[in-house]
């Protein structure tokens, strides 16, 4: 069989090139080291997080990712398990940057809810909020069943051939040198995740990749449904697009005199819940070259205490685990060149199952562009 693309790396940004590639006609061979999906692309919340990403170019992303996760979720019989963002202010400076925010474009699908509205779709605790905003951009899959039915999808319905098991050594002009065989395409395009310096380690150390470490947690399925994912006030001060206004500023202040553990390790509350009734809820976030290999009891309480915060007494832990993703400060990937007909793809800010399909729409333009893809 002759490949026209190889893609290294079947997370959820590999995935993303393969059908991006595809859809052009494409044939592709994707390799992948494990055995079965095992990185930060199964780890998250699957939250495909539109409202929040920062403005202009990564927010246009993250709403054509959305899309293609609409499009595609049927087909591949990947549930869509909830269906927007309630973002809940419990100061007056968070109540503020929701308001800023739902007056810029990227406010264009949110409103501030009165009181009862959000009574009625999130079991809040009384008191505990001063104000909420509703976005109908984001959605939320299961990561850990939705990335193997995206890749048994592209086997199937896209003719995409997927090889588990296969370390690529070294990505060389039209191909790719395993242990066992060179295998051979006009492109190749890497994904390696964060754990691509092995492989790129000039364009790796000239970004200055890190390696970001964060907290998960499940938690049993609460007494009352929630209708949406929910973010807090310590989003607010992460996720560049409320960050970046203006109003942040007093936001963050308060921040480090009232949160000082949750700014220590980096804790904001993100709650999302699963077809089961359980719910992911986290995170942490610790930087450094190597993950950090020890989950710490103390940043799993501080993220619980978030969590009563806003809903009171907090269902029992079922499962903790820890996640790493490639982080660059104030950048949202890396792609680069290295070779004629190569590609290297490292989303480096958290947001690769939020911004992949779109960035892989662009990638692989870039290289019909190029001439090595028709
Ligand atoms: C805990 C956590 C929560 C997150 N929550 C969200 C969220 O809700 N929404 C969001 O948008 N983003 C979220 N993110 C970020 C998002 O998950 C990542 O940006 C995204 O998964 C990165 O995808 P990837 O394909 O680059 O990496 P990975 O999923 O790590 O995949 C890389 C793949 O490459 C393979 N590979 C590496 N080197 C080689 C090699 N030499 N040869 C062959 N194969 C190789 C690996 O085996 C792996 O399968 C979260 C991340 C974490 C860790």
């Amino acid at each position: 069989m002759t490949y026209d693309v190889i893609v290294v790396g079947a997370g959820i940004v590999g995935l993303a090139h393969a059908l991006a590639a595809s859809r052009r006609g494409a044939r592709v061979l994707v390799l992948d080291r494990d055995a079965r999906a095992n990185g930060a692309s199964i780890r998250n919340f699957g939250f495909v997080t539109v409202t929040g990403q920062a403005r202009g170019t990564v927010w246009t992303l993250a709403r054509r990712s959305a899309a293609i996760w609409r499009e595609l979720a049927g087909p591949a019989g990947i549930a869509i398990e909830q269906e927007g963002l309630t973002v809940i202010a419990r100061r007056p400076a968070a109540a503020a940057v929701l308001e800023a925010f739902a007056a810029t474009e990227m406010g264009e699908h949110c409103r501030m809810l009165s009181a009862a509205e959000l009574a009625a779709r999130l079991p809040v605790a009384p008191g505990a909020a001063c104000a909420a905003l509703d976005s109908r951009y984001d959605l939320r899959v299961e990561s850990r069943t939705a990335i193997p039915r995206l890749a048994a999808w592209l086997e199937q319905a896209h003719g995409v051939t997927i090889r588990r098991g296969v370390a690529a050594i070294e990505v060389v002009e039209g191909g790719v040198i395993t242990a066992g065989r060179t295998y051979t395409a006009p492109a190749v395009i890497a994904c390696p995740g964060d754990d691509g310096a092995a492989l790129f380690p000039d364009a790796f150390a000239r970004a200055g990749i890190r390696r970001c470490t964060l907290q998960m947690l499940r938690l049993a399925e609460p007494p009352t449904r929630f209708a949406t994912p929910v973010m807090s006030d310590l989003s607010l001060i992460r996720y560049e697009g409320y960050a970046a206004l203006p109003e942040a500023a007093a936001l963050r202040a308060s921040l480090a005199v009232e949160e000082p553990t949750a700014m220590t390790h980096g804790i904001h509350l993100i709650a999302v819940q699963s077809d089961d009734g359980t719910l992911i809820v986290g995170d942490s976030h610790v930087y450094a070259d190597t993950p950090e290999p020890f989950a710490q009891t103390a940043i799993d309480d501080a993220i619980v205490a978030q969590w009563r915060v806003l809903f009171g007494a907090a269902p029992p832990v079922l499962e903790r685990w820890t996640g790493s993703y490639a982080a660059v400060a104030g950048r949202h990937s890396l792609v680069e060149a290295p070779m004629t007909g190569v590609r290297l793809v490292v989303v480096t800010s958290g947001t690769g199952a939020s911004t992949a399909f779109a960035l892989a729409e662009d990638v692989v333009a870039s290289l019909v562009e190029e001439g090595v893809l028709a």
